[in-house]
């Protein structure tokens, strides 16, 4: 598994074996994450805040991702704003925790280097 394989399937950054969420997803804590990895034993909060740069990267994607499909609708689709605007809102209902889940994974990518001897 790659380094871009391990951060969308969520998996832990040093081994990219365990799991950086618990599983099954449960709706009334949709972030709630593992406090170690159960095969390298990283520990996946290192200090408390730890993923308040998380933020910034769902922030990011989220708003370039927004201008993408808005500029594809608009332009190559001839839709209205309202109603590209309506298909945001209903994609990120959908993909809002994902997106979130997938945030905390990158961040903890670009932070934690993989290695193999813990695979
Ligand atoms: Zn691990």
């Amino acid at each position: 598994m790659n380094k871009l394989q391990s951060m969308f399937r969520m998996k832990c950054p040093r081994c990219r074996q365990g799991d950086l969420f618990i599983k099954p997803f449960n709706f009334s804590k949709p972030l709630a994450m593992e406090s170690h990895c159960q095969n390298c034993n990283l520990n996946y909060e290192p200090e408390p805040g730890y993923y308040f740069g998380a933020m910034f990267i769902s922030y990011i994607w989220t708003g370039w991702l927004c201008l993408f499909i808005v500029g594809v609708t608009i332009i190559f689709l001839g839709w209205t704003i309202t109603q590209s605007i309506a298909l945001l809102i209903g994609m990120f209902v959908v993909t809002y925790f994902w997106i979130l889940r997938v945030s905390r994974s990158m961040y903890i990518h670009f932070d934690i280097p993989f290695d193999k001897k813990n695979k």
